[in-house]
């Protein structure tokens, strides 16, 4: 990536932000683009190397780093970014890291207990996943919730733009058994205007499109959820072989840019 005007980087969080224009009330999220797990936490998953490869390989939303900092650059207000440096076998900051999280049932809550292949990942160790929680996903929640926070004070309205690819093949994991368009648009009763559904049918019109299949909602820092309307919300997930095919990487990356300047 060829990023500047850093703004700050969060060795605790291991998050990375990139703040974009003070015009701008966009926020890219990049969650699943890593392929960075630390050594401790290295020692405590139960798989080979090689294994550990193929599983980090089938799991990361490739594609999805470029096309956000591609999308930044060539807006014509520049987004923020905020990107996780860390795999989502560290933990999945889009998960509830309590009851409410449904996947948890099949060892995929916050921190992750099973593969995508439901295998075991790492032992069912309470102090362990505690760890997890307090040293990487909850101070990853604050610093989305400040940044969400300091948009909304300069611009009074923010959209956070969820970005997500996907195989073609659903993995076992996956409880959805949908159509697995070009581009999913995951969109909240709540946090999902009409008319930003919307502006993302219209910059996405050379791709099939289907909304919340095969995945549903988009994420919304907790401390928003369903009570502050003023921060939107929408999910984009490309299939992971649209990018290498006509009209390919170049027509994801113009419609994520169509996308960041219809929304002001
Ligand atoms: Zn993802």
């Amino acid at each position: 990536m060829t990023l500047d005007n850093e703004r700050s980087l969060v060795r605790e969080a291991c998050v990375r932000v990139i703040a974009g224009s003070t015009h701008s009330s966009v926020l890219l999220h990049v969650p699943h683009s890593s392929a960075v797990i630390p050594d401790w936490v290295r020692e405590r998953i139960l798989l080979s190397d090689a294994q550990l490869e193929a599983e980090i390989n089938r799991m990361r939303d490739s594609y999805t780093d470029s096309i956000a900092a591609t999308a930044a650059e060539q807006a014509q207000i520049r987004p923020h970014l905020f990107l996780n440096e860390l795999a989502r076998q560290v933990i999945d900051p889009e998960r509830f890291p309590d009851d409410r999280e449904a996947m948890a049932k099949i060892g995929h809550g916050a921190v992750y207990l099973k593969t995508s292949q439901l295998t075991p990942l790492r032992e069912d160790d309470p102090a362990h996943i505690a760890e997890l929680l307090d040293r990487y996903f909850h101070p990853y929640a604050r610093q989305m919730a400040n940044e969400v926070e300091t948009i909304l004070e300069a611009r009074g309205v923010v959209t956070v733009l969820d970005l997500h690819s996907f195989p073609r093949e659903a993995l076992p994991y996956e409880v959805s058994d949908g159509a697995r368009p070009s581009i999913c648009l995951g969109v909240d009763e709540f946090h999902t205007p009409p008319e930003l559904i919307d502006a993302a049918r219209g910059a996405f019109s050379d791709f099939d499109i289907a909304i919340n299949t095969p995945f549903a909602g988009t994420y919304v820092p907790l401390k928003f959820y369903e009570s502050d309307a003023r921060v939107h919300g929408l999910m984009i997930e490309v299939r992971r072989d649209v990018p290498g095919t006509v009209p390919g990487l170049d027509a994801v990356c113009r419609a994520m840019t169509q996308l960041v300047d219809s929304i002001h």
